[in-house]
């Protein structure tokens, strides 16, 4: 793609964490025995970092020298990347952290970063252990590009940072319910997908999105004082370098939306999906055009009317990344910047990058580039 890529230093001292439980279970043995030989051969020295619990890998990163790192690489699913991102985020030094080359090795039922990183190299789809070599290659030859991330606030209070999507409704639903075939691999989405057809149900809620630009952290204007010269930055809190970054776009969860914000006429929904990436999983090319640092989140809703088989061929037609031209008039697709969810059923789930979150209100924006990746 043009994105301008750096390259890794060498030698490339990279922590690689592996979640052991993730997929099928064989993340381990998938390391040793494909991507073990191909570090040593291209002189990547690594320490492996088996985790041992939840959560592990995020206080690992949380509390990590990170002078002693040139990259974090994890093998799994994108729940481990997740646990990392927001491991280094509530570092004091999350500016610098989270600048930390990140990497990933498909290890687990979930690998839709993995999938996507393989889709902008260019490369033809690949699948399971093909995918698997094709990241363990990008990780040796070593660039890296910047990797937009997504700002979200719970009605809790609680923030966190997300590298892949928000959901609710059916695609919520499917990647929850599937958790229990992991033991398949990938291919529990479309299980999952079949099995919650059949009690297919519609949720009530506001949907509401802003396209407009948030100020830029990595390029201010010509004539804009640098961050560092500045007690008081643009994008940090109060007077406190340290604190994690502002969301400009974003008013208080309690606060109704800004007058330059869209309300999205429809109140029953089938499904919501904010996504940033081009795959929602290995075999669900969602988002066609979108690339690791476009700057924006791709939504997708789907609008309650949508029959069985018309929401079914939407899913097998994503495959090839055709969805959009099924004419599927239930279908809508926007290019927004932040958007904000007001659940009105009493019941459901919200994940994110495949996570369950609490349900409820939330809201959500991005940070253009905030993260860097290692890619091909
Ligand atoms: P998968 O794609 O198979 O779901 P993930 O990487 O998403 O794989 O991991 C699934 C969940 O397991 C995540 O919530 C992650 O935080 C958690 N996890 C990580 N390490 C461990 C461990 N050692 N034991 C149990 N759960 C773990
Ligand atoms: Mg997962």
């Amino acid at each position: 793609s043009g994105v301008a890529c750096t390259t890794l230093r060498r030698p490339c001292r990279t922590m690689i964490l592996v979640n052991p439980h993730s997929g099928r279970g064989q993340a381990l043995q998938l390391f040793t025995g494909h991507i073990q030989a191909m570090l040593t051969e291209a002189d990547v020295p690594y320490t492996l970092v088996i985790t041992e619990h939840q959560n592990h890998a995020r206080e690992l990163v949380r509390n990590a020298d990170l002078s002693q790192w040139d990259a974090l690489v994890i093998m799994s699913g994108d729940g481990l990347l997740f646990e990392v991102i927001n491991g280094l985020m509530e570092r004091e030094d999350w500016q610098q952290a989270i600048k930390t080359p990140l990497g990933i090795l498909p290890g687990g039922s979930g690998n839709a970063l993995a999938a996507s990183l393989h889709h902008y190299s260019q490369s033809p789809p690949a699948w399971n252990e093909e995918l698997l070599l094709s990241c363990g290659f990008m990780l040796c030859k070593g660039l890296v590009g910047p990797l937009d991330l997504v700002s979200v606030h719970l009605a809790s209070g609680q923030r966190f940072f997300s590298f892949l999507s928000l959901a609710w409704g059916f695609v919520a639903d499917v990647d929850i319910e599937s958790e229990k075939y992991r033991h398949v691999g990938a291919i529990r989405f479309l299980m999952g997908t079949l099995v919650r057809l059949a009690s297919l149900r519609v949720y009530q809620g506001r949907l509401a999105t802003s396209t407009r630009h948030p100020p830029s952290l990595s390029s201010p204007p010509p004539g804009h004082v640098a961050p560092d010269a500045s007690p008081k930055q643009p994008e940090t809190q109060s007077n406190n370098a340290t604190t994690s970054p502002v969301d400009s776009l974003l008013p208080g969860l309690d606060q109704p939306v800004p007058d330059n914000w869209t309300v999205v006429n429809e109140e029953d929904f089938v499904l919501v999906l904010a996504i940033y990436q081009s795959h929602l999983a290995e075999d669900l090319w969602t988002v066609p055009g979108a690339t690791a640092d476009d700057g924006l989140i791709h939504l997708f809703y789907v609008t309650a009317g949508i029959s069985r088989p018309a929401l079914l061929r939407l899913f097998l037609a994503m495959e090839k990344g055709s969805h959009l031209a099924c004419g599927c008039p239930h279908l809508a697709y926007e290019k927004v910047r932040a958007v904000r969810l007001e659940p009105t059923s009493q019941q459901g789930m919200i994940t994110v990058d495949g996570e369950v979150v609490e349900y409820g209100p939330i809201q959500a924006q991005i940070h253009p580039g905030m993260a860097n990746l290692i890619r091909g």
